[in-house]
């Protein structure tokens, strides 16, 4: 789950890492309210969406007046922001962050990952900060620091201290870095994230240290124990069809291709959608119905699938264990017909009642596809949309 940059430094804040005065606002009127309360004469105002490279895109902008921070919110607020990360139809603005304007002098990456091979946390830092850090991790990696955290033991002063001179941190400021770094982790490790990303973590010209943006996710198999974060939780910034796929148990990916799969098992998922690259398409979405899919849970599947317009077939590819062929089928049966489905399907089922469930599709009449192997089938589906 992700956040919004606000709540993302609400959090920090709580875990002693130093960030500007802000208020979050929904209109111009409020944005122009903020920056009067907060005072001083430089402003930022910030679209808050759940994407990063919001600067780039024109969602972020300094006002030197007042009249700048109406101008600016007027331009954000609404727009559909496309960044590197909100794909080609970009992501409507609802929010604003309004923020004191920051004394830069140097900006700097800081972030804590889990990293799966060696076990810990990833504690990441880098004097290239501010830009896109995947860029600099293509070009110059050298210019990424790593320690790996013992998750029991935390984060040392040495070895933040490390990160901190190493990415060239002036001495006179190491030890506010060393403790936005060690606030950082814990917050990390408290909140359950996957991912806690500053960028940038700046230098002020009083020698201060603080984070002027903030990124999280969270490890969604926590969210239980967590409420202070679930309650961040903002729908408006989650794909409509994943949302209500999520409603009916359904796990669901829209992806870019033409090409809806539903299938039993992410691992079998997996492999379904790279056959059907394979063979030379693209998979719409990425669907697994899970173990226990009823007539309703497949024809919700179907729905969702069929609101893509960009689906021009469906490939079912189910391993009957647990989940009985015969189920799926005539799931599959009913929902064709609820969805009066117009497209090409391809069904291929192998398992326990494999038999009666072939006979279930043959006996509905329906134009189903049948096919007996992975590749039979990605090649039936293939050429039906082609
Ligand atoms: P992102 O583009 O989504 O990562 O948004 P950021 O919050 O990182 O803002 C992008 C850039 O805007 C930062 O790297 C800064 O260079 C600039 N920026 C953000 N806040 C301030 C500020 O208070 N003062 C100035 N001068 N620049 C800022
Ligand atoms: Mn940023």
């Amino acid at each position: 789950m992700k956040i919004h940059e606000y709540q993302g430094k609400q959090l920090l804040k709580k875990f002693g890492v130093a960030v500007p005065r802000g208020v979050f606002c929904q209109s111009v009127d409020e944005a122009v309210k903020a920056a009067e309360s907060l005072g001083g004469n430089l402003w930022v105002v910030k679209a808050q969406i759940h994407a990063g490279g919001r600067g780039k895109g024109g969602g972020v902008k300094v006002a030197k007046s007042l009249d700048e921070v109406r101008e600016f919110a007027g331009q954000i607020l609404g727009m559909q922001l496309v960044t590197h990360q909100t794909g080609p139809v970009g992501q409507k603005v609802r929010r604003l962050l309004i923020e004191e304007g920051a004394d830069i002098r140097k900006e700097y990456y800081v972030a804590a990952l889990t990293d799966r091979t060696t076990q810990t946390v990833a504690m990441m830092a880098s004097s290239e900060g501010g830009m896109d850090i995947e860029k600099v991790a293509h070009d110059t990696p050298e210019k990424i620091l790593k320690v790996f955290v013992d998750p029991e033991e935390g984060l040392s002063a040495k070895q933040a201290a490390e990160l901190a001179t190493g990415i060239g941190v002036p001495a006179a400021s190491v030890d506010s870095a060393v403790a936005a770094l060690q606030g950082l982790f814990k917050c990390y490790m408290e909140t359950d994230a996957s991912l806690a990303e500053i960028n940038p973590l700046i230098l002020e010209g009083d020698g201060n240290i603080k984070a002027i943006d903030a990124k999280f996710n969270f490890d969604s198999n926590a969210l239980y124990r967590q409420p202070e974060i679930v309650a961040f939780r903002d729908l408006d910034e989650e794909d409509p069809d994943e949302l209500e796929a999520s409603k009916h148990d359904l796990s669901y990916i829209s992806l870019d291709g033409n090409i809806g799969c539903l299938v039993n098992g992410a691992g079998l998922a997996m492999a379904t959608m790279d056959t059907i690259k394979y063979f030379g398409a693209e998979p719409a979405n990425f669907l697994d119905v899970g173990g226990g899919a009823t007539t309703d849970k497949v024809t919700s599947a179907f729905q969702i699938m069929l609101k893509n317009p960009k689906v021009k077939g469906i490939l079912v590819n189910i391993f009957g264990g647990i989940m009985r062929c015969d189920t799926i089928a005539t799931g599959v049966v009913a929902a064709a017909r609820e969805t009066h489905l117009s497209v090409p399907l391809v069904v291929r089922m192998k398992g326990t009642n494999e038999d009666i469930g072939k006979k279930i599709l043959s006996d509905s009449g329906l134009p189903i596809i049948t096919a007996d192997s992975m590749a039979d089938a990605a090649t039936k589906i293939v050429a039906a949309v082609k």
